[in-house]
């Protein structure tokens, strides 16, 4: 069941990898950028803290600034494979077949719209602060 035809699915290919490039990209600027301040905060910090407590602190300044980045960047991967086996533009919810416009401005959508709304309505109940 192709509902893709291969000018699409190598324009998907194209699009996939110009945003793993693009990310992969930013990743490293921040990890760069990230590292001088990480630096300067330390200059701080050294005074009264031990070297564990710096070294967590680190880490997770560092996940905290680029997540967002890896994220996107697994979820471009994760396209890219199901573009390699085939199974690209299919609903990881109900699977249908996702329009070929919603993949082209998102190829690595992995839910048809009508999925993505309803999940987006879910999340933006759980999202509601509980304190
Ligand atoms: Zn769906």
């Amino acid at each position: 069941m192709k509902h893709l035809d291969g000018t699409q699915l190598a324009r998907l290919e194209e699009l996939l990898c110009a945003q793993q490039r693009e990310l992969r990209e930013e990743i490293r600027r921040e990890l760069l950028q990230s590292d001088e301040e990480h630096h300067k905060d330390l200059a701080g910090m050294v005074e009264d803290s031990g070297d564990e407590a710096v070294a967590n602190l680190l880490a997770d300044l560092e996940i905290a600034i680029i997540d967002r980045h890896v994220h996107e960047l697994r979820d471009v991967e994760a396209a890219l494979g199901r573009l390699a086996s085939g199974t690209l533009g299919i609903c990881s919810d109900c699977a249908r077949e996702i329009d070929y416009e919603r993949l082209e401005a998102s190829p690595a959508a992995t839910r048809c719209i009508r999925c993505q709304e309803r999940r987006e309505k879910t999340l933006a109940h759980e999202a509601t602060p509980t304190l």
